[in-house]
């Protein structure tokens, strides 16, 4: 390789991938790497993919696929998978893949630049998965994407288990990082002159339970909030059976955090939200948004919905819209199920047919846009 080695990383999937490709991106800089803007032009290209839709998984493997070339024609170039899908997929991923170097899970992502050292010394293909526990360093390298926006992760992994998901499979359960840590990492941001701050979480509403001392993720919003600069703090994900009344007063109260709440529903039938382990029914999330709408009058709100969870009837869907109806969201994501092993659903039986599937994800999709062009009318 040349003296400055260059690395093209790409990202395909949510926020936590983002900041996971951000950080490795700011790592690989700070040990001397330069940044190339193409694959053909790197030394090293790695690709991060998120897990929790198969589509996001077999779209970066697809493109995995077509970098064949390259390597063919520049064998020292170094191609690795990081993050959740590596997790997911593990050594797998050398047989669809062959000419991948380094394959490296969610845990291990800090040690990339030892990876990388190692693949150039000894020429042999690296696995580093199963490390779902502890944290990664904190390193807080100075590199970021944005000039005025960033993410700062306050926890990695979740202890929720939903049926359907696999963030707990790849990510592990759920760790806090110290408020130390990320009190210092937002400080810094807002000393840059970052305003807009992301604090990343899958369920930020449980940060510190985890954690020795008296800390819960209200008591952080109020220690970002007395930092010296302009700021404004966004949080997500929430999860409704977490986000407390004294979340959305801290919200209603301090001017740098947003008054913005993503408070994913996920469906409005309570026969499918016990079937999903959300622990809560329709009744109790209705009764927070009520709160939160009394409590945080100038607000914004927005939510996931996934339709086709196995036995989802027209009558679980019926209620479905009509949460999305007397909720009115500002916007909703809605998502078709597919199963993802080895989430529990996945042991279900995937009987919504495909095109229900469709006709119920359009059916919600015109209804929450004609939601949301109101409400935009309503809010200007
Ligand atoms: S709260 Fe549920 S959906 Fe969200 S990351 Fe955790 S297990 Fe997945």
């Amino acid at each position: 390789m040349k003296n400055k080695s260059s690395v093209y990383i790409r990202t395909f999937g949510c926020q936590m991938n983002e900041r996971d490709s951000e950080f490795v991106t700011g790592i690989l800089l700070e040990k001397g790497f330069c940044l190339a803007d193409s694959p053909d032009k790197a030394d090293v290209v790695i690709y991060n993919s998120c897990s929790v839709r198969k589509h996001a998984e077999d779209r970066m493997i697809s493109n995995m696929g077509q970098l064949k070339k390259i390597k063919k024609d520049n064998p020292d170039i170094i191609m690795g998978i990081m993050g959740c899908t590596a997790e997911h997929r593990g050594k797998g991923l050398f047989n669809s893949l062959p000419h991948l170097d380094f394959v490296c899970g969610t845990g291990n992502i800090g040690t990339i630049p030892d990876i990388i050292k190692k693949i150039i010394k000894k020429r042999e293909k690296e696995l580093h998965v199963g490390k779902l526990s502890g944290h990664l360093p904190e390193a807080n390298p100075r590199h970021r994407n944005d000039k005025r926006s960033a993410y700062v992760s306050i926890s990695r992994g979740c202890n929720n288990y939903c049926t359907y998901c696999i963030v707990p499979y790849v990510r592990g359960n759920e760790r806090s990082r110290r408020p130390d840590d990320i009190i210092k990492e937002v400080e810094d941001l807002l000393v840059r002159g970052y305003v807009n701050i992301t604090l990343l979480g899958q369920n930020v509403n449980s940060y510190g339970k985890d954690l020795e001392g008296n800390i819960n993720f209200v008591k952080l919003l109020r220690a970002m909030d007395a930092l010296n600069g302009k700021k404004n703090i966004k949080f997500m994900t929430s999860h409704p059976k977490d986000a407390s009344i004294e979340l959305f007063e801290t919200m209603g109260e301090l001017k740098g955090i947003s008054k913005h709440l993503h408070l994913p529903a996920q469906s409005g039938s309570d026969k499918i939200l016990l079937n999903m382990n959300r622990r809560y029914d329709s009744k109790y999330y209705l009764s927070k948004i009520k709160h939160f709408r009394k409590i945080v009058p100038d607000h914004m709100l927005t939510t996931d919905v996934i339709v086709g969870f196995p036995g989802e009837t027209e009558k679980d869907f019926e209620a479905t819209k009509s949460l999305l109806k007397q909720v009115r969201f500002n916007a909703a994501y809605i998502f078709k199920y597919s199963p993802r092993p080895p989430a529990p659903s996945s042991k279900m039986e995937d009987d919504v047919p495909r095109e229900v599937k469709e006709k119920r994800h359009r059916e919600l999709l015109v209804l929450q846009k004609s939601i949301s062009k109101n409400k935009r009318i309503l809010y200007d």
